[in-house]
């Protein structure tokens, strides 16, 4: 979840303040009334701030029909439209957002500020956007999607928030009022206007999705040269909004990400608090050398950490103290620690009156507890960036060219790239020796064991090729790429059924790869399940179209 500078736009006080004062000359009627929107306005926006939206609806009403009433004048009218704006944007209506914005704007000229401009266009920007929208409802969810490839997102993704629902609202204590929206954006810049995050902000945190005014802001896959795990994502945010809903803003950053994440792989059915490889070993050593990021760091947001190595390791961090807090002081204490945030208290102070033991007397224990774990540190081990795609550049599944700042950063890219300037020759053996003199450089670098597979791929020595890429998928599970080639291995191999497991797997980080469903076909038909096969030629289509 993130909370950024551009979603704050008009802070109440400030709007109240200057739209507030009576006209200068106004009759007891006129004055009385705007006493009466001014309040109506601050309770208003508490009811957005809440994601009460039946609230701020009888409140957008009530101030449309004082506008209407003889007493009032343009500054009512002006804030009665503007009311409605905002509502309306809450809602995700950004078609009915834009008009009252834009009476806004014209009852009352004098009090347009920068925020409110930047506002005006973006709600301008999605409502342009989203004019075209196809929206998929289940029974808890509404996908929203542009028309075309993104289509292909509808179903897994409804398929892991439906199975999500009733473990995570069980497990959280919480069952939302209403269904809940989510919107794939198409590419980052709409995801970016969407949100105000920065692309810097989404390397460092990771951050490709975002819960807010009650509703999931997401990245189509299709916006990263790898993709992602877009169901693991959207459920993750669900955790988040889950949170919001107990405990409003009266949870520190660091706890939000801590839950999301413990919880985010409960809808797969796997235990809570699972972490990857790559963040256990930065874990591990980050508690050896005594590097660990504050939680005063890692506030309003993930984002403005420095590099994607600290966003990875501020999760890890997160995570594991709130399974410490549940292993060691059991469920309740994370149920009691939120009720006590409720009253607004200091984390410290509620972690102590949830614990018994001061704040660093926990912390110290947490990282015994870490210590104890004995995760391995992983030398070699990578953070892998994630890779915004450039306007027109194609998908993952195209060779990735060794560049100059690979050169400046490790000589092993030397190797490399020779390697791939022979295989591109189809000299596979030379190109080989080439690239296993790099790996000696760099052991564990994804990009490396990928050219690797594929290269014993074309040499047609699929155990070698399973053994590089095997190793890529433990270490970077999040390749899309990865799952391709190792489908294309086992293919070899002719061990159809680990073939088809990895592209399955592969598509749930990029489902708009076409060669993946042309040898899916091909393997459920050697295999005759034809139900998946009816299916995947649905999905092959979309993705086409
Ligand atoms: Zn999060």
């Amino acid at each position: 979840m993130k909370r950024d500078k551009r979603l704050a736009f008009i802070p109440l006080a400030l709007f109240l303040a200057v739209t507030g004062a009576a006209p200068a000359q106004p009759t007891s009627d006129q004055a009385a009334l705007s006493q009466q929107v001014s309040a109506w306005m601050a309770e208003g926006y508490d009811a957005l701030e809440r994601w009460d939206y039946a609230q701020a609806e009888e409140i957008a009403r009530k101030l449309e029909t004082a506008a209407a009433s003889a007493a009032a004048d343009t500054k009512i009218q002006a804030k009665a439209a503007y009311f409605h704006g905002r509502f309306q944007f809450y809602t995700a209506d950004y078609e009915a957002s834009r008009p009252a914005l834009e009476r806004y704007q014209e009852l009352d000229p004098g009090n347009v500020h920068p925020e409110f401009t930047d506002f005006l266009a973006q709600v301008r920007f999605l409502a342009d956007l989203w004019k075209d929208r196809l929206e998929f409802k289940s029974e808890h969810f509404i996908i929203r999607v542009k028309p075309g490839k993104d289509r292909i997102l509808v179903e897994p993704a409804l398929e892991a928030l439906e199975r999500a629902w009733p473990v995570l609202t069980r497990e959280l204590r919480v069952t939302p009022p209403g269904p809940i929206l989510v919107e794939f954006y198409p590419d980052f810049p709409a995801f970016s206007q969407a949100t105000g995050l920065s692309e810097q902000d989404v390397k460092t945190s990771g951050t490709i999705a975002v819960c807010k005014y009650r509703r999931f802001i997401v990245t189509s896959p299709k916006a990263l040269v790898q993709g992602y795990d877009f169901q693991n994502s959207i459920c993750h945010e669900f955790v988040h909004h889950l949170i919001y809903l107990r405990n409003g803003k009266h949870c520190p950053i660091w706890l939000h990400e801590g839950i999301a994440k413990y919880y985010e792989p409960r809808w797969r059915g796997e235990p809570g608090g699972t972490l990857p490889l790559t963040s256990l070993s930065l874990l591990a050593a980050a508690v050896r050398t005594d590097q660990l990021i504050s939680f005063e760091r890692m506030h309003p947001s993930f984002a403005k950490l420095d590099s994607p190595q600290q966003g990875q390791l501020a999760f890890a961090q997160v995570t594991s103290t709130v399974d410490y807090l549940i292993r060691t002081y059991g469920q309740e204490s994370l149920f009691r620690l939120l009720d006590e945030l409720k009253k607004d208290t200091d984390y410290r102070q509620a972690l102590q009156w949830v614990t018994g033991k001061p704040f660093p007397q926990f912390y110290a224990g947490w990282k015994e507890f870490v210590r104890q774990e004995h995760f391995q540190e992983i030398p070699g081990l990578e953070v892998v960036e994630l890779d915004i795609k450039k306007p027109g550049e194609p998908g993952g599944e195209d060779e990735d060219q060794v560049s100059e700042a690979d050169l400046k950063e490790n000589e092993a890219w030397k190797f490399v790239r020779l390697g791939d300037l022979l295989r591109d020759r189809n000299r596979v053996a030379p190109a080989l020796v080439e690239y296993e003199k790099a790996r000696s450089l760099m052991p564990l670098n994804v990009r490396l064991l990928n050219k690797l597979g594929l290269a014993y791929i074309l040499a047609q020595d699929y155990d070698q090729a399973v053994a590089r890429l095997d190793l890529a998928r433990t270490y970077y599970p999040g390749m899309a790429d990865t799952n391709v080639k190792l489908g294309q291995a086992y293919t070899g191999k002719g061990d159809l059924n680990r073939a088809i497991e990895s592209y399955e797997q592969s598509l749930t980080i990029n489902p708009f790869n076409p060669f993946v469903y042309e040898n899916l076909i091909r393997l459920y038909e050697k295999t005759r399940q034809t139900d998946k096969l009816e299916q995947t030629r649905k999905r092959l289509a979309l993705v086409q179209g």
